[in-house]
């Protein structure tokens, strides 16, 4: 099973992902999760990205798009994409590295909070760029470039959204029952 995972900051991406990845046995590929390690470490690409990432600006698509190749290259078990793809270009670069490698998205996972619920979450958590000035940039980003994506993957039948505002516990038991019925469905 392979799934990208939408949402906007705070929306409970993380959080979800690493539910389902333990559940389900997937690979877990955070871009936001390398970069900070990549940036915590000082190494070149941690430096070469630092200055996007602590703004709340996106790294360059092509920067990003080759990592996560690189990481699915790699992988003989389904993945879950976190925080990738973003922009519809990256969207698009990994439709045609899907296409070559013959793999598929089996699921799309939106999970959709107020901006309200979000910038309280926020404030709570103490990230390095979780300061209001960046959470702020970080969601108009969200919504001039990866809110898009939502369209994208309807379009291809592909998403699923889910009311991301409830307990993690709640939202958790919505992504899985959604999985479990959709496994059951094509199986039968
Ligand atoms: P959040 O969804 O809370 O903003 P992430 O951990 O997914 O957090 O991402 C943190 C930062 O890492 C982003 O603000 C951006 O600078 C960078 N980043 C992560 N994924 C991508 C991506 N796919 N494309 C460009 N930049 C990314």
């Amino acid at each position: 099973m392979n799934i990208v995972l939408l949402g906007c900051p705070g929306a409970g991406k993380g959080t979800q992902a690493a539910v389902l990845c333990e559940k389900y046995g997937l690979a877990h590929i955070s871009t936001g999760e390398l970069f900070r390690s990549e940036i915590a470490s000082k190494s070149p690409l941690g430096l070469k990205v630092e200055g996007f990432v602590n703004k709340g600006n996106l790294v360059p698509d092509e920067v990003v798009v080759e990592i996560v190749a690189g990481k699915l290259e790699s992988l003989e078990s389904g993945w879950l994409l976190d925080g990738f793809p973003r922009t519809l270009r990256q969207a698009e670069e990994l439709d045609r590295y899907l296409a070559t490698s013959g793999k598929r998205i089996d699921f799309v996972l939106l999970l959709s909070v107020s901006e309200e619920v979000v910038i309280k979450r926020l404030a709570g958590r103490g990230r390095e760029d979780d300061s209001d000035a960046t959470v702020r940039k970080r969601l108009m980003v969200f919504r001039d470039l990866t809110q898009p994506l939502a369209a994208y993957y309807r379009g291809h039948g592909l998403l699923q959204e889910f009311d991301g505002a409830p307990s993690e516990d709640q939202v958790s038991s919505a992504l899985t029952v959604f999985l479990e019925e959709s496994a059951a469905k094509s199986g039968s």
